[in-house]
């Protein structure tokens, strides 16, 4: 009996993944001790060390941690390129509960195993993450940020996102509506976690009209309690609303939402909103919905990580921050020039920049 595995048995893992999309590193963690199990994606290298954060997530399988992984650290390497920043790309999932599975332990562990990367990959906040966590991975790294104020870090980086997303929701109301004036106009924001709250914050303030969703009642509470938000009980895409703002998770504008969508902007922190970035990038805009591209506007708590790499000055990071409003118009204008998708222009212009970095070498 012939027992070599043959091509037919092999599913598609790493490297024939779709979403491998030539990662330099995948790496895969485990430590029995604490439970841990986390893979760390590191798709670029080119412009800098891979910076991303981490996301703690119960996936339904390791399959769908990994193309997870490989979708969000390469869209960090374009997050990086557009933002100017001297940084590839990377990110990390740790596969479990944020809630009831977290441990201190756990969080060490991970340290370690960022450790080994020997700072090619710089680990931070994501969605499960929280700066307390980040206190345990310092203990075991130094190649870390979103470290907590007290200890000398920035602290926190959603706010910044949450400014940086607020700045591409004005530059998109600008462009749809030749005024970035909010004032009466309604938005869902999905998702109210660390972004999704403070988002929901500037655009109070800014005079719309929040609607909210939220899995969490705790959460649900606070935007109401705060800032006097109204909750949303349907499906997000019949949402009768100007603006959706994904702030949850990613591939929300996918084959079953698309045809149900209101609203005439997309546009908010979520990373990977399209489920398929040519596909739905290409259907939203064929439907008149302008869509600013995840990636560019969500990037204001990577510019604040950055800055913490050399010495941390959040006057000058939320001045960077702000210029997501003007670079926003600029891939509107880019894409419409010469009539592609503001997805597919903002990965021309970030990809162009890896690009000369590498041909420069
Ligand atoms: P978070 O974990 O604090 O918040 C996510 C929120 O979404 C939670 O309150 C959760 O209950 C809610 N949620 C999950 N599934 C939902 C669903 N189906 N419907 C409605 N609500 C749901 O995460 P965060 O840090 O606020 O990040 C939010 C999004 O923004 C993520 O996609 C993240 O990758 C992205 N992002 C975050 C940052 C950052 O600085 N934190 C930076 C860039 C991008």
């Amino acid at each position: 009996m012939n027992h070599s595995t043959s091509a037919v048995d092999v599913q598609p893992l790493v490297f024939s993944n779709p979403s491998f999309k030539d990662h330099e590193q995948v790496v895969f963690c485990h430590d029995k001790e604490s439970g841990l199990k986390a893979i760390i994606g590191v798709h670029s290298t080119v412009l800098g060390p891979a910076l991303g954060g981490t996301r703690m997530w119960a996936y339904n399988n390791e399959a769908e941690a990994l193309n997870d992984v490989l979708r969000l650290s390469r869209g960090m390497t374009f997050k990086a390129a557009i933002s100017g920043l001297n940084l590839g790309g990377g990110k990390a999932v740790i596969i479990g509960d944020s809630r009831t599975q977290k441990t201190e332990a756990m969080m060490r562990a991970f340290g370690r195993m960022v450790d080994r990367l020997n700072g090619s990959y710089i680990t931070a906040e994501d969605v499960g993450i929280t700066t307390k966590d980040i206190e345990h991975v310092v203990k075991e790294t130094k190649h870390v940020t979103g470290i907590p104020v007290e200890m000398g870090g920035s602290g926190d980086p959603s706010p910044v996102t949450a400014y940086g997303t607020y700045m591409g929701i004005k530059a998109s109301a600008k462009y749809k509506w030749g005024s970035d004036n909010l004032e009466g106009r309604k938005v869902l924001v999905q998702g109210i976690g660390n972004v999704g709250i403070t988002l929901v914050k500037h655009l109070t303030e800014a005079g719309m009209e929040v609607y909210i969703q939220d899995i969490h009642q705790d959460r649900i509470a606070m935007a109401v309690n705060e800032y006097g938000a109204k909750v949303y009980e349907g499906h997000y895409a019949d949402a009768d609303v100007d603006v959706y703002a994904p702030c949850a998770l990613g591939a929300t504008v996918n084959d079953e939402s698309l045809d149900r969508f209101r609203c005439s902007i997309i546009a908010g922190a979520a990373n990977n909103q399209l489920k398929d970035e040519n596909i739905h990038g290409k259907a939203l805009a064929e439907r008149s919905i302008l869509y600013a591209p995840d990636f560019l506007i969500n990037a204001g708590g990577l510019i604040n990580v950055y800055s913490e790499i050399a010495k941390y000055d959040r006057a000058e990071s939320l001045r960077r921050t702000e210029k997501i409003y003007d670079t926003t118009l600029e891939i509107f204008t880019h894409a419409e020039t010469k009539n592609i998708t503001t997805h597919q222009a903002a990965l021309e212009v970030a990809q162009a920049r890896v690009d000369a970095a590498k041909a420069s070498v």
